[in-house]
């Protein structure tokens, strides 16, 4: 996903408890974590960074790592001390927006802000609404991934749920911006990456069902969220499926509009 990082292995067994079956503890964590106010919060454990949640979290010791913001201190000192990962299948969803470029050059910079930060905004609601774990904002984009580990075994009808917002609200609006969503099922590797001299640890996902849930995105058209068979059916939804040829994915890939 990010070519400046590169992928760690390791600690096998443990990514795979976290991410494909979940963790007593750190579920425990989450579940509770989830009822306290506000966003932001770290990706790991939900923990919130903001608003009387995030007091309470610095009273118990937890806050943003100083190191990476978007984990808490302890997990992102967990990172730190068991990198790896391992292969576990999990739905994952990409949302961007279109012509980004022209809109900014049309339009101006604070309107272009405003316009991603309303998509991002908007994104992450239904992401999180819908038991999701954002992975990355880039650019105009947004990936967002449902590891059995976290959001449970009905991941794949939550993030066709979560899709289907998105580009219902890209839709629904004038002033929203042109975004396409794909959403698929598949076998990842999840785990840390490491920048240059392991100075900084994140956690992505690797592999050709990656590339294929970017490349269902990209070919969507505005407003529209094109849900592999693979998840559709995992889902249990119906759609009329078409066979989509992808950039840089050799078989043809089944994929249906969602209503
Ligand atoms: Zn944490």
């Amino acid at each position: 996903m990010t070519e400046s990082f590169t992928k760690e292995d390791g600690n096998t067994e443990l990514w795979h408890t976290i991410f494909a079956v979940g963790h007593p503890d750190l579920s425990k964590q989450q579940e509770f974590h989830a009822k306290l106010p506000r966003d932001p919060r770290c990706r790991l454990c939900n923990a919130p960074f903001a608003g009387l949640g995030g007091l309470y979290m610095r009273f118990r010791g937890k806050v943003a790592s100083s190191r990476n913001e978007n984990y808490c201190n302890a997990c992102d000192g967990f990172l730190d001390a068991f990198p790896g990962g391992a292969e576990v299948e999990m739905s994952m969803l990409f949302a961007d927006i279109r012509n980004s470029t022209a809109f900014a050059e049309s339009a101006g910079p604070k309107a272009a802000s405003d316009r991603v930060n309303r998509f991002l905004d908007s994104a992450t609601k239904a992401i999180t609404d819908n038991d999701g774990f954002i992975l990355a904002f880039y650019g105009d984009c947004i990936v967002a991934v449902w590891p059995p580990g976290f959001s449970g075994p009905d991941h794949a009808r939550m993030a066709v749920k979560a899709a289907r917002e998105i580009a219902g609200h890209a839709r629904a609006r004038v002033e929203a911006a042109p975004v396409g969503v794909g959403v698929h099922k598949g076998t990842v590797y999840i785990g840390t990456v490491q920048a240059a001299k392991g100075l900084f640890r994140d956690v992505s996902i690797f592999g050709a069902e990656v590339n294929v849930t970017a490349r269902l995105a990209a070919s969507a058209a505005a407003g529209e969220a094109l849900a592999s068979r693979d998840i559709l059916e995992a889902a249990g939804g119906t759609g009329e499926m078409k066979s989509y040829e992808l950039k840089g994915i050799s078989r043809p890939v089944e994929a249906a509009a969602l209503g």
